[in-house]
């Protein structure tokens, strides 16, 4: 059997300037390590053996009806803007599209160097690799829009970061790897022509139903703030939400220093780099209305009447903080089994929450364990939960199967730091049945077998992850 992927490209219909057609570098000793099979069949793929897609998935070869290229952007890097960025060590190979007929992106990511590499190798090592491998399918199963993970490839080469490491490569599928950053980069250098064709090309394959600027805008912060609620009702923190990595398709994509808290604190920060906490937990819901501001300031130059524009944006943007007052509460109410939580809640909500955060309470623990009506465990004060419990039964006595609800969106298992630290660890040494198991487990994330109930352990003292890196 040869591998075969149906590909039906467009990107590469955009002008020269939207990218760099190349090819991969290529690399030493390419080792298939994971290929995700239910989501090639969903894409029509054809599997071939384990060498030859190790040849393609490792970048030595190029696949037949690929395009491959390398695409370019702009983007705020926490707070800063970089007038160009682009793929550094990333190429489109090309689209395919799915059997439901949605068009989507094939990428490979550690492929090498490209013109937009500025001082960086174009590669990548294992550790990330699978790190987004494992939390890329794990929000797919949770039920959060994110690029999937198709194929990891161990390169045989060794990459150098603090030391050296194993390099590999990780092709990912997404909606579409345009950003909020593939738009700052036409309008900053008033490259109108190049704006228009971005925005027609965005609207015709995300948002055909869009029938001006002012449409797409809104319907890309909808889903912006219904993705950043999803990741806080699981305890997410994407840890680089700069704008080159905020999609116009709304789905969660570069999982660098990305995630799930422990014990529960707003201002929680992972990523080594983010001193001002600009990427906390808490503070991804500002985060977002800020890059949603910079979207709308690329739409302007595409309006007849600027000044009109710039007040029918920011009318539009300023209604984001009350939608996702909204929408947080629609979540957090449904997280303790209120399945349409008003403004009268709030209070019960906030009181949960902050019983959490003085007593360290496990962010996914606790609400699984009110979910399954079991003990709240690991926390100083169990008296201070019990009264909080007997206000909470009374308000979801009026609910209908208010815990079924709960069950549905209280995940029993997470990908916890810890764990997935320690499937990172056993790879480096060839080990890849952590990853294996990691993958199994957390594709039914709402469903735990007795048997992997190890898994929703918090880690011990010696095992907590304070910091997760972007020397990715
Ligand atoms: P990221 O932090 O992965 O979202 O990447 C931010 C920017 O840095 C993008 O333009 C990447 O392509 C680039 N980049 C990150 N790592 C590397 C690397 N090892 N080599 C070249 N470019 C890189
Ligand atoms: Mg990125």
């Amino acid at each position: 059997m040869t591998l075969q992927i149906p590909f039906q490209n467009s990107y590469g219909t955009l002008p020269d300037r939207f990218y760099t057609r190349q090819t991969a570098e290529p690399v030493r000793a390419p080792e298939l390590l994971a290929f995700n099979e239910g989501l090639a069949a969903d894409l029509g793929i054809t599997a071939g053996l384990p060498e030859e897609m190790a040849q393609v998935f490792g970048g030595n070869k190029v696949p037949e009806g690929a395009d491959p290229l390398a695409q370019i952007y702009a983007g705020h890097q926490f707070g800063g803007f970089s007038p160009q960025l682009g793929d550094g060590r990333a190429l489109l190979l090309g689209e395919v599209l799915k059997t439901n007929g949605q068009r989507v992106d094939i990428q490979m990511k550690g492929s090498g160097r490209t013109p937009y590499s500025r001082n960086g190798d174009g590669r990548a090592w294992l550790g990330p690799v699978l790190r987004e491998y494992l939390l890329s399918e794990a929000f797919h199963a949770l039920g959060i829009p994110t690029t999937r993970a198709l194929a990891a490839v161990a390169t045989g080469e060794r990459v150098q970061r603090e030391t050296g490491l194993p390099g590999a490569v990780l092709t990912r599928v997404a909606s579409s790897h345009i950003r909020v950053g593939t738009f700052q980069y036409f309008y900053a250098r008033r490259d109108l022509e190049g704006l228009q064709a971005l925005y027609d090309y965005t609207r015709d394959r995300h948002y055909p139903q869009a029938e001006t600027p002012h449409d797409l805008l809104r319907a890309v912060i909808a889903r912006q703030i219904k993705l950043v609620v999803q990741w806080m009702g699981v305890g997410f923190i994407h840890g680089v939400m700069n704008t080159d990595n905020t999609t116009l398709s709304g789905e969660t994509i570069d999982f660098g220093p990305a995630a799930f808290m422990d014990k529960f604190h707003p201002v929680t920060v992972y990523s080594s780099i983010d001193h001002q906490g600009r990427y906390s937990y808490d503070n991804q819901v500002n985060i977002i209305c800020w890059n949603m501001a910079q979207l709308a300031s690329c739409l302007v130059p595409l309006m007849s009447d600027g000044d009109a524009a710039v007040a029918a944006f920011t009318e539009i943007v300023n209604t984001m903080p009350e939608q996702i007052r909204t929408e947080w509460l629609r979540a957090f109410g449904q997280k303790i089994g209120i399945a349409s939580a008003t403004t009268e809640d709030e209070p019960l909500i906030g009181d949960l929450l902050r019983l959490m955060t003085q007593q360290e309470a496990d962010f996914t623990n606790t609400f699984r364990a009110l979910s399954e009506d079991a003990e709240i465990k690991n926390v100083s004060d169990p008296a201070a939960f019990a009264v909080w419990r007997a206000r909470w039964r009374q308000r979801i006595a009026a609910e209908d199967a208010p815990q079924d609800l709960m069950c549905r969106v209280n995940p029993a298992v997470i990908p916890r730091n810890h764990r997935v630290e320690h499937m990172i660890t056993a790879a480096v040494d060839g080990d890849m049945e952590p990853f294996h198991r990691l993958m199994r487990v957390l594709s039914k994330p709402y469903a735990l077998a007795v048997a992997d109930a190890d898994l929703t352990a918090p880690p011990q003292p010696n095992e907590v992850v304070k910091a997760t890196f972007c020397g990715t």
